[in-house]
């Protein structure tokens, strides 16, 4: 189908002036992956690009896979991620409850009315007959299905099983599917009725399955647009069979494809690196993540950059430029998108006070126990100067306290300075304590005392690094003083003339 028909039929459903609701509707039976986040994004960006409403729903009716804590978890996520709902379980609305396990009386009154219908039956098989039905399928080489047996019982039949309480679940008759046009796929058509035996909308345990809850769900919480995985898809006729059954006006639905690996496999659940909260514990920022997941798909009018804010991404979304192409992650490129995050913030005077008091804590986390004689205190000047510095160096904010890294916060070891002439360190001393602290003027100075000290510039170098970081390779020296300023780094040229002055140590005094 072409763009300009969905564009027309788009039109349609805006002129007849209905507001646009969308919903995401997890399962609380794990983390929230990326997956999901960009579900969720697309609605939220479909919702206020159209200045509708974006909703959370809560699919807990598996209650055997729910798994504690979940639901509060996903709330998080969402918050962390900038994506808020204008209703749901924490922000409330006039079409809860937002819990479907809340709506359970819901769903059994609706099964009654198809029922009443005549598009829904009970089935009384047994677990043991169907069981038999996919064993015999399988012999002949067919696809097993339930062979609708139940469908053709008389009513008496039905009044007779109902009465003597035998076990039973409600089947929906499947008919003829109707095509019908993706927002993003186009024209549809997947007629189940031939493929399938008729499913099970609510359980023999009184709760409803997906097919029937999200159809019920979507019409009473008004959802104008389902905007959803492409592993929906093939459910999408039937519920649209379901809709029409009740009598109810279908929303529009359209499928977003798949997320894929950079190497082009299947994004799965189970690798638990990738869920949202496993990312955030990484030190990922969420405005570097939210612009990674939707930059590796489709969906804009203009290429968005690295950092692009939740009002420029809801500026810019064209819901009808989704494509249908699968969407790699390119994972390598994550850590660049996090690096330009922090490069943002730490160049804003409102989000760089915030970054000094994080590192603050985790110099304090890593370092609070070593000796602290050896630990610089980390005053908010020179964090912010070695944020500055440090941007190219590091992807994440924790990089700060990793060992390549280690020598900005702990002074170097006895051990590293062993082989340092003192009458160096002291011409050193004197000589830093005439110049000025530009990176022009240090070099210059080192230069001449170099040739004072009749040693090459390079091994002077080497030595000073030592004496700075403790490191025998390693950023620019003049460089590392720039950071440590004047008093930083005399600091450390005294202390190292202080551990290495054979007078200083007892030991050998005493020999
Ligand atoms: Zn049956």
């Amino acid at each position: 189908m072409s763009v300009s028909k969905v564009v027309l039929r788009f039109c349609r459903c805006y002129s007849s002036g209905s507001r646009v609701r969308v919903r995401f509707a997890p399962s609380p039976t794990g983390l929230l992956h990326l997956g999901g986040l960009r579900t969720a994004l697309y609605n939220f960006l479909f919702a206020h690009s159209k200045k509708g409403v974006f909703i959370l729903r809560i699919e807990d009716t598996d209650q055997s896979r729910l798994v504690p804590g979940a639901t509060q978890q996903l709330i998080d996520d969402l918050e962390w991620a900038g994506v808020h709902p204008d209703e749901g379980p924490t922000s409330g609305g006039d079409h809860g409850p937002y819990f479907q396990s809340e709506r359970i009386h819901i769903y059994r009154e609706e099964v009654e009315k198809l029922i009443k219908r005549n598009a829904a039956y009970y089935c009384f098989c047994t677990e043991n007959r169907l069981e038999l039905l996919r064993k015999d399928a399988l012999r002949n080489r067919k696809v097993p299905k339930y062979d609708n047996h139940c469908r053709h019982l008389s009513s008496d039949e039905v009044k007779a099983k109902l009465a003597s309480g035998l076990s039973k679940c409600v089947r929906f008759k499947l008919v003829p599917s109707e095509p019908y046009t993706d927002i993003v796929y186009g024209r549809i058509n997947h007629d189940v009725h031939d493929i399938e035996g008729d499913p099970i909308i609510l359980k023999t345990d009184g709760w409803p399955t997906y097919h029937l809850a999200n159809v019920v769900d979507d019409h009473m919480m008004d959802i104008s647009h389902v905007i959803r995985g492409v592993e929906w898809m093939p459910s999408t006729n039937k519920h649209l069979m379901i809709y029409k059954a009740f009598g109810y006006e279908p929303p529009m639905f359209g499928h977003i494809p798949l997320l894929l690996n950079s190497d082009g496999t299947k994004f799965s659940k189970r690798q638990g690196d990738l869920s949202i909260k496993a990312l955030r514990q990484e030190g990922i920022l969420p405005r570097a993540l939210v612009n990674f997941v939707l930059q590796a798909g489709s969906g804009f009018d203009a290429q968005v950059n690295n950092t692009s804010s939740m009002e420029d991404l809801i500026s810019s979304f064209q819901i009808d430029k989704i494509s249908t192409n699968s969407c790699r992650l390119p994972f390598t490129k994550l850590p660049d998108f996090n690096r330009s995050e922090l490069a943002r913030r730490v160049s804003d005077p409102n989000y760089l006070k915030q970054l000094v008091t994080e590192v603050q804590t985790l110099v304090a986390d890593k370092f609070g126990e070593t000796n602290d004689a050896d630990v610089v205190v980390p005053d908010e000047t020179y964090v912010s100067t070695v944020l500055h510095w440090c941007l190219p160096r590091i992807t994440k904010l924790s990089d700060l306290v990793s060992d390549n890294l280690k020598f900005l916060w702990v002074m170097p070891k006895a051990s590293s300075l062993s082989d340092i002439d003192p009458g160096l360190l002291e011409a050193l001393e004197m000589k830093l304590e005439k110049s000025s602290f530009d990176q022009k003027s240090l070099v210059s100075s080192m230069k001449s005392l170099a040739s004072e000290q009749q040693i090459s510039y390079k091994n002077l170098m080497h030595i000073l690094r030592k004496v700075l970081s403790g490191l025998e390779t390693g950023p620019g020296v003049a460089e590392m003083m720039m950071v440590f300023r004047k008093d930083l780094s005399l600091e450390r040229i005294r202390r190292a003339k202080m551990l290495i002055a054979p007078t200083e140590n007892p030991q050998k005094a005493r020999e």
